[in-house]
């Protein structure tokens, strides 16, 4: 069976003969991949004319909600992909960070644009700079849609976590993408890609994955085009090294495989718990996914003084790991992607032996739970020693990209960080230690050289979600041999996607351009109150400046008295005439509410409900006798998606600056209210 392309909206196949790709565990055909005589321009072009267009015609919320469902879709469907994904050699608990972890990322990514970004197309980031005297040129970041194509060309070894975790934040983004799954897997990421097609609820074009070669699509990407790609640093290299890719500036992040660490603490004694938690979590790294994880140690850092009880506790382990076909429940140990595979970690552990020696594993037989035979890519648990790594360089710069790590004792905390740095680049290390001090020397040593790096102790460990875990929300990629990418951390992975631009003008004219009250900017000023305002009736920049009033000795004693805050700047005449204030002044949170009660319209009205308050500033003390007003500004609005019973509504952001009598800001700050929408 030839594995079809999706391309320019129809499913296709190539003209060659393809590559064969084999089932992991038993050698049988599963089908063949090729992309040869699919136009790779056109390719392109459609992407960025269909599918970039009707992505930058929705709003960031459009794209979250129909990635959201999309991924919720895809989860319910969840079991024919492990189905599978049995055939690439992973037990179910080694597919469930792939399959599930893929889809949960989709949604997490969906989620956090629902609630950080604005229900535009636009993206403003930090805030406004004054440029000039007196306020008329200032500044402003914002962030918009390239409109081009990113180009994503994945590893074998999450054929659907790596898809989605790089589609996620493109299309979010607003730009479509071209989908490159790794030969060996790519008929699980081109199952999961069949169903987003049928799902049907992303726009056309926006996705289209090219099983095979993407041919001379490199040559032809241009300057709006982002390429990512995980897998060997030597393909990376030689991407990022591509007389195209550099003429145009065209980004590409690259995350490849590293000689990940983990250290154990000097301060840890055998019958510590860190000690077991250390040698679990080891074990572990090594057999999940066959050791097929980019992120998985590879270099296993321990104190002289325990050398020998790590290697005899990690060797009673991995002999109790059960390898073979990977369906059977007690399996821990599943088979590597092929033959070849098993083949090129066979001959990086012959280069390790130069270094170091085997202790554990590295025998061909291996027992194999449920088949008769190893049909080429099966490999077993092989744990190496190195007794001088400080001095040796294969150890530190050979990576056998399966069930191999390597132990290293080390002499002092020096040695350990010295050792972590000769990887010379990671995506993640970790430290066990219950010494915060040894923590942060640890931490401070070597941090420059990794992406991630978690400590684990006693009271972290249960919920710890593990060394080869990478996450949503935190940075995912690492400096030097790592590749020098950053993909996930948040909100970062979106922006990637976007450019950033400067822009200078008038306060009204960047209002106009954001969305955003700038102040400065032309203020619009009604008869009505503006809680008595719908969302949707609301325009921003529309001002209310109330009434004033004069801030009297009885209000700072009633204040105190009601919310039991005697403190000497409010209660006490001789220390507050020393201190920074000069005199009594009223408590700052009786100034924002005697605010709020100036400002609200105390009727029922469209006005739900107070929802918060940011970044509040207390600019001038206010003594009895100082006379405050406040003026209320509608800042940004944000529509949200109805939820159940709910009346549907929107968050208004209002800028707030309570004055004194001389018209000199004493406060400001802004407050969130919930207000209710008139449409459904
Ligand atoms: P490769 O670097 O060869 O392949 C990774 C991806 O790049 C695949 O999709 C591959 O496609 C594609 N590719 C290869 N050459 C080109 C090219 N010239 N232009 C465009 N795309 C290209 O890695 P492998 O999958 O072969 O694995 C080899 C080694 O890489 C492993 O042994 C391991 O050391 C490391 N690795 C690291 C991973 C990580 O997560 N950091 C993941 C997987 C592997 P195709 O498959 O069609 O050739």
């Amino acid at each position: 069976m030839k594995l079809q392309s999706y391309v320019m909206g129809a499913w296709v196949s190539g003209v060659g003969e393809g590559r064969p790709v084999v089932d992991s565990v038993r050698g049988e055909p599963v089908c063949s991949v090729d992309a040869t005589g699919i136009d790779m321009v056109q390719v392109a072009d459609y992407g960025r004319r269909v599918g970039g267009a009707a992505l930058r015609a929705m709003t960031f919320h459009e794209r979250a909600a129909a990635l959201k469902e999309t991924a919720k879709q895809l989860m319910a469907m969840k079991e024919q992909f492990y189905e599978l994904s049995f055939k690439t050699g992973t037990t179910r608990a080694d597919a469930w960070p792939d399959i599930e972890g893929g889809f949960g990322t989709a949604l997490s990514y969906a989620s956090l644009v629902t609630r950080e970004f604005p229900n535009d197309s636009v993206l403003i980031e930090g805030e406004m700079e004054a440029l000039s005297k007196n306020g008329s040129f200032v500044g402003r970041h914002i962030l918009t849609s390239k409109p081009g194509v990113a180009v994503h060309i994945n590893a074998y070894n999450f054929p659907v976590w790596g898809m989605l975790e790089k589609i996620a934040p493109s299309l979010l983004a607003g730009m479509p993408v071209i989908v490159k799954p790794a030969t060996p897997t790519a008929y699980v990421t081109k199952a999961v890609v069949q169903e987003i097609i049928n799902i049907g609820l992303l726009p056309e074009g926006a996705v289209q994955i090219v099983c095979g070669s993407v041919g001379d699509l490199l040559d032809h990407l241009n300057e709006q085009d982002v390429v990512t790609f995980t897998g060997s640093a030597s393909t990376g290299q030689a991407l990022k090294n591509h007389p195209n890719l550099l003429a145009n500036s065209v980004p590409v992040t690259m995350e490849a495989d590293s000689l990940n660490c983990a250290i154990l603490g000097e301060s840890v004694k055998a019958e510590d718990p860190e000690f077991q938690l250390f040698v679990k979590e080891v074990a572990r790294e090594m057999t999940s996914k066959a050791g097929q994880k980019c992120t998985a140690i590879r270099r296993v850092i321990v104190p002289h003084a325990l050398i020998e009880p790590v290697t005899e506790a990690l060797k009673a382990r991995l002999a109790k790991t059960v390898a073979g076909d990977p369906t059977l429940e007690q399996v821990r140990l599943g088979a590597l992607v092929s033959a070849e595979q098993a083949q090129d970690v066979r001959e990086k552990v012959e280069a390790l032996c130069s270094e170091a020696t085997i202790v554990a594993g590295g025998e061909e037989d291996m027992p194999l739970a449920g088949l008769s035979h190893n049909a080429g890519a099966f490999y077993p648990a092989t744990l190496l020693r190195c007794d001088e790594p400080l001095s040796a360089n294969v150890v530190h710069s050979v990576e056998a990209f399966g069930p191999v790590a390597t132990l290293m004792p080390y002499h002092s905390l020096n040695d350990a960080v010295e050792l972590a740095r000769m990887g010379k680049g990671s995506l993640v290390g970790s430290l066990f230690t219950a010494d915060d001090q040894e923590a942060r020397a640890v931490i401070l040593g070597t941090a420059a050289w990794h992406g991630r790096m978690l400590i684990i102790n006693g009271d972290c460990a249960g919920e710890s979600t593990g060394h080869g875990a990478p996450l949503a929300n935190l940075i995912h990629g690492g400096p030097g041999r790592a590749g020098g990418g950053e993909e996930l951390g948040g909100a970062r992975a979106i922006k990637h996607y976007m450019q950033r631009t400067a822009i200078q003008g008038s306060p009204t004219t960047l209002m106009a351009i954001t969305r955003e009250y700038h102040r400065g900017a032309k203020e619009i000023h009604d008869a009505v109150h503006p809680f008595k305002k719908y969302f949707e009736e609301l325009q921003i920049g529309e001002t209310l400046v109330t009434h004033r009033r004069t801030v009297t000795e009885a209000d700072i004693v009633n204040f105190g008295c009601v919310s039991g805050d005697h403190f000497y700047a409010h209660f006490d005449e001789i220390a507050a005439k020393d201190s920074f204030f000069g005199q009594r002044v009223a408590h700052g949170y009786f100034v924002i509410s005697a605010a709020a009660g100036m400002f609200v319209h105390p009727a029922p009205g469209p006005v739900i409900a107070n929802y918060g308050l940011e970044n509040l500033r207390f600019v001038e003390p206010v003594p009895a006798g100082t006379t405050i007003q406040c003026k209320l500004t509608v800042k940004r609005k944000i529509k949200k998606a109805r939820r159940g019973d709910e009346k549907p509504n929107g968050v208004v952001v209002w800028a707030v600056e309570v004055t004194n009598q001389n018209g000199g800001p004493v406060a400001v700050y802004d407050i969130l209210t919930l207000v209710e929408r008139q449409e459904a």
